[in-house]
């Protein structure tokens, strides 16, 4: 007999499914049916494809057994099964890292922490919910031996040679003293239909039921036993669109993603034709917790004619559609499909293609607030795919959403072409990391006065990179406002006047700030700030924020052109100014202050401190 400790994460789990997660208790049945479910696709894929199974007369089914006089409830399967190292491996340590992101996503509110159950592949610990003591026997396909693996869920475990006649896994249940309602037929019942009516195998349920027989004084009753198949065993998938209804695929996908909300939307699509193959896709109401998780679990399940191949495979979709739950069952993959070269494979190719396209579509149709909704989970999601997905970029170049100085709220490109002028056919935007100094930028005083629309871009890390490489939406181009000429009504001539006119100043300026600035020019673009600062256009490091990103490095800064007012009162009175000192103290702060109204640190600290201090006791 060898008894074995929980690894101390599980045993913090377990610790947790006891005490803390109180609400929403029926939810350890929908996951032990689940893991009977796979277990049974999993057999099922063998005994179509493996000369060893090939032979044996099968048919998959889950088992539910009700015992009131034990106490105890039993959910059995005859799938695939595991033997000693898999009880050990899988139901004693983490063999994923799901149990630690698990508790990390933990919030402390009971309802909102027992949804999570499913999503982190601690599924099967669920039962300790309800349950005082379980025992898991189970024996592997193909093997001699069966393994008995029992536990209080205190912190140890046991796992015992057994007899079992054939393969698959059964788990007792010894209830707790208050659990008492999952011994009664109907709450089962109900609970099965919520969860898992539509999983593809048949649920049977057996209890025991007094019946009366006989008539007056004959009248006897006795315990019966009855067995009954309590869900719809047929794979929702396979049924024809007409024949279901909203809550059929809202339990469904409830199922396959151990969600208890509703999905945002769903789209189910049978295409026939040179290529036939069935898909239902739901795009769950709030993203995945693993979604950024470099390991996380591709929500897509690949079948062949109805049978289970892989839930495994993030090539199914493109990436930057992981957050999609749903099934993809091809009816022209040979079953054997070597898994490692699913990759490759024409037909799946084609099944991805058509599915991202019929994806994005659905996205597109969102209405209000369920676009809303989408955009709020997974704007950045839809970015990734403008930069990835070429052949879809027009399609996600009508989804993703940005902030902008003349609207409440979030636009879209296409929003943005029905305000703007349509002789020019130019986006403006501005991208950094805080949207209110981006919103209180020098740059955008010239946009605002003109009434110019300016896309206000704030995520940073992601917009720096992807906005540069759309280059147009529709004929439009994009145009960063800190690389290009501010909108004015000057001629070139009024420019050059001014700029000749303070040439002696700019020319002073760039002096004093030597190799800091690559210029200093006369602006038109600034009404209330003295100065500001800009990105060189043809500086050769412009277009590479991506190869630096890509590399994991922070791209060196290229010096900057700083602008100044003419206009303003400081510059004016700095042109005059004969004191050295001072107009040095000056022409720094005009930079300084003009790189943190950007949101670009100062340099040198210290200095700009001293400088103010200076000023101030002049001032003053
Ligand atoms: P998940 O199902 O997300 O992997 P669970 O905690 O529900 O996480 O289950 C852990 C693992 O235990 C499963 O991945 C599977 O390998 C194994 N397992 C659980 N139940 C069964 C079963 N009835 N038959 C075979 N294997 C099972
Ligand atoms: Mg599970």
């Amino acid at each position: 007999m060898a008894k074995h400790q929980f690894q101390t994460e599980i045993g913090q789990l377990l610790k947790l499914m006891t005490h803390s997660l109180y609400s929403n208790k029926e939810i350890f049945i929908r996951e032990l049916v689940s893991n009977s479910s796979d277990a049974i696709d999993k057999f099922n894929y063998l005994s179509l494809t493996d000369e060893a199974f090939k032979e044996e007369e099968w048919s998959g089914k889950v088992f539910i057994k009700l015992d009131t006089e034990d106490n105890s409830l039993t959910i059995g399967d005859n799938g695939i099964g595991m033997n000693e190292q898999d009880l050990m491996d899988h139901l004693g340590t983490i063999a994923k890292s799901g149990t630690k992101a698990f508790m990390e996503n933990l919030t402390g509110d009971a309802a909102k922490d027992s949804n999570l159950i499913g999503q982190f592949g601690v599924g099967f610990y669920s039962v300790f919910m309800v349950a005082d003591q379980v025992d898991v026997v189970s024996k592997k396909a193909g093997e001699e031996q069966a393994y008995k693996f029992s536990t209080d869920g205190t912190g140890e475990y046991e796992v015992t040679p057994v007899t079992k006649e054939s393969h698959g896994t059964v788990i007792y249940i010894k209830l707790k003293e208050d659990e008492k309602e999952f011994l009664e037929k109907d709450r089962i019942q109900t609970v099965v239909k919520k969860y898992s009516n539509h999983i593809a195998y048949p649920i049977m349920l057996t209890y025991t039921e007094e019946v009366t027989e006989g008539e007056g004084d004959e009248k006897t009753t006795k315990m019966e036993t009855k067995t009954e198949q309590i869900n719809a065993a047929t794979a929702l998938w396979t049924l024809p669109k007409s024949e279901l209804k909203k809550e059929d695929y809202v339990e469904f996908y409830q199922t396959i993603a151990h969600d208890s909300e509703e999905p945002l939307t769903y789209l189910h699509n049978k295409v026939e034709g040179a290529s036939e193959f069935t898909t239902l896709f739901y795009i769950p109401k709030k993203a995945p917790m693993d979604m950024y998780r470099p390991d996380y679990t591709p929500g897509v399940k690949l079948y062949v004619k109805r049978v289970f191949i892989t839930d495994d495979d993030k090539e199914l979709l493109p990436s930057y559609l992981r957050f999609v739950k749903g099934i993809i069952d091809s009816e022209d993959l040979p079953l054997n499909v070597s898994r490692e070269l699913l990759q490759e494979n024409k037909i799946l190719a084609n099944i991805k293609q058509t599915s991202t396209k019929k994806i994005l579509q659905a996205i597109k149709k969102l209405k209000d607030e369920d676009a809303a909704t989408f955009i709020s989970q997974y704007n950045r999601m839809m970015k990734e795919g403008v930069y990835t997905d070429h052949v879809n970029k027009e399609l996600l170049l009508d989804i993703v959403k940005y902030k902008s100085s003349t609207q409440e709220g979030l636009v879209t490109f296409s929003d943005y072409v029905s305000r703007a002028d349509s002789e020019k056919k130019e986006i403006y935007y501005i991208v950094g990391e805080d949207e209110k100094v981006l919103r209180n930028s020098p740059l955008l005083e010239a946009y605002n006065k003109a009434n110019i629309e300016v896309l206000i871009m704030d995520d940073n890390e992601v917009d720096s990179i992807v906005t540069p490489m759309i280059g147009t939406y529709k004929e439009w181009a994009l145009k960063d406002i800190t690389s290009i000429d501010a909108p004015d009504s000057k001629t070139e001539e009024e420019k050059e006047e001014v700029a000749k006119e303070f040439k002696a100043l700019t020319d002073k300026i760039k002096e004093v700030l030597g190799g800091e600035v690559k210029d200093v020019k006369t602006s038109t673009r600034l009404t209330s700030s003295p100065s500001c600062v800009l990105k060189d256009p043809n500086d050769p490091m412009a277009g590479m924020a991506q190869i630096f990103a890509q590399m994991g490095e922070e791209m060196p800064e290229a010096p900057l052109i700083l602008e100044i007012n003419p206009e303003h009162e400081m510059v004016k009175k700095l042109d005059a100014l004969e004191d050295d000192a001072l107009f040095n103290d000056v022409a720094w702060i005009l930079l300084d202050s003009a790189r943190l109204a950007e949101g670009i640190d100062v340099k040198d600290k210290g200095a700009f401190a001293t400088r103010i201090a200076n000023l101030t006791t002049k001032a003053l």
